[in-house]
């Protein structure tokens, strides 16, 4: 089968608008109020607000008290990630902040944390969070400076690699330990939930999802222990996080998350088959591909691999030239392509660097067909090279 338009391989980066996070956004910018306002309009607006918390607040089976709406999953982070909390009205330190070393920068920045206050995690060459080290960091803290907070997402965004959370969450715990989970790439494509995870914090993120960019949301398991505010001002978010909400990206967000949620098994279950088919390709084509993750627990939808003589901007390039959206893993905002801090944690040649392609809702036969193509003409010319 030939097509003729782009291939988008990148859903990782971000997922494409819906059709449902479409129609709910623009059905949301055409009602009219605020939804602090007392008068049917702002009331009719806050009822938006309060079914997009409850459907985002499914999906991770969390109650929907317990979601604060944030600008996305940078923001979520930034107020999480803070030596600043309250119990109740008491104020409670928190000393350090430990973070696997292939969190997204999102955590690796460390939110509000001084530098000399982060410390990160290794990970195993299976690019697996190393649990022993983390034992061993948190017997070594020092708890007369504060308690110890943990970052470890569900799912690296490069590999697609799911993390040891639940087990590192029972190592934190038993040290007194506040747990927070990005799990923005794990919405959507293996079960989140906040009790089973055991985690303090889960982080999302609306654009994952097929939702629109620019939302997201911190989810607590609980409303006694809370990060002071990073955004002050009229109290909204019970005052979490203050600002007018912005009901049109809510409202598409809780579109994107009820249809995350829905045929959940069969969506995931015909992109892993999409995704196996792709690697089956790749490695008919050539000997040398190196899948990364191939042989441990992996979401459905990605494929991080490396063709030995071939750097990822190189690689990049060249399928964008043959039409294909791909992504060498770390793309710095300035669109320079970074070395992979992932690989290097994970002890390979990050210098050569891999490619990752990222399947999701709307991709097809086709899309891999194309794909491989491709993947075929890149390995003829790197050998004629
Ligand atoms: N965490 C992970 C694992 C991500 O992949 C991303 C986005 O790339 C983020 C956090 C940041 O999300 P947002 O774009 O909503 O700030």
């Amino acid at each position: 089968m030939t097509k003729t338009e782009r291939t988008y391989l990148d859903w990782n980066a971000t997922a494409p608008l819906s059709a449902a996070a479409r129609v709910a956004v623009l059905a949301a910018l055409d009602t009219v109020g605020n939804p602090s306002s007392v008068h049917g309009e702002g009331r009719a607006l806050r009822m938006l607000v309060e079914a997009a918390r409850r459907d985002v607040a499914a999906l991770v089976h969390a109650a929907p008290a317990h979601v604060i709406f944030t600008s996305g999953a940078t923001e979520a982070a930034n107020l999480v990630l803070t030596p600043d909390y309250r119990m109740g009205r008491t104020p409670l330190a928190i000393g350090h902040l430990y973070h696997s070393e292939i969190e997204h920068p999102a955590i690796r920045e460390g939110g509000r944390f001084s530098r000399d206050k982060l410390t990160s995690i290794p990970v195993t060459p299976a690019g697996l969070v190393d649990l022993a080290a983390l034992e061993t960091l948190l017997v070594g803290h020092d708890k007369a400076k504060g308690l110890p907070m943990v970052a470890v997402m569900l799912v690296n965004n490069e590999t697609g690699i799911v993390q040891p959370v639940k087990s590192a969450a029972e190592i934190v715990h038993r040290h007194g330990g506040l747990f927070v989970v990005d799990a923005v790439q794990a919405a959507g494509r293996i079960p989140v939930d906040i009790e089973a995870l055991d985690a303090d914090f889960l982080i999302l993120s609306s654009h994952k999802l097929g939702g629109p960019k620019g939302a997201g949301a911190l989810v607590s398991r609980g409303e006694v222990l809370m990060p002071v505010p990073l955004i002050r001002g009229g109290g909204q978010e019970k005052g979490h996080r203050s600002g007018t909400e912005n009901p049109a990206a809510l409202a598409g967000f809780a579109a994107a998350a009820r249809a995350a949620a829905a045929d959940f098994a069969d969506r995931n279950a015909r992109i892993g088959g999409l995704r196996d088919t792709l690697e089956a390709g790749m490695r008919m084509a050539t000997n040398d591909v190196i899948i990364h993750g191939a042989d441990i627990e992996r979401v459905a939808n990605t494929s991080f691999f490396s063709l030995p003589g071939l750097k990822s901007e190189t690689g990049q390039i060249a399928f964008d030239l043959e039409g294909i959206a791909l992504s060498a893993g770390s793309a710095c905002s300035s669109g320079k392509v970074g070395q992979s801090h992932v690989l290097t944690a994970m002890g390979f040649d990050a210098a050569l660097g891999a490619l990752r392609v990222s399947l999701g809702s709307g991709s097809t036969q086709a899309d891999v067909d194309c794909f491989l193509a491709a993947f075929s003409r890149v390995v003829s010319r790197r050998r004629a090279a």
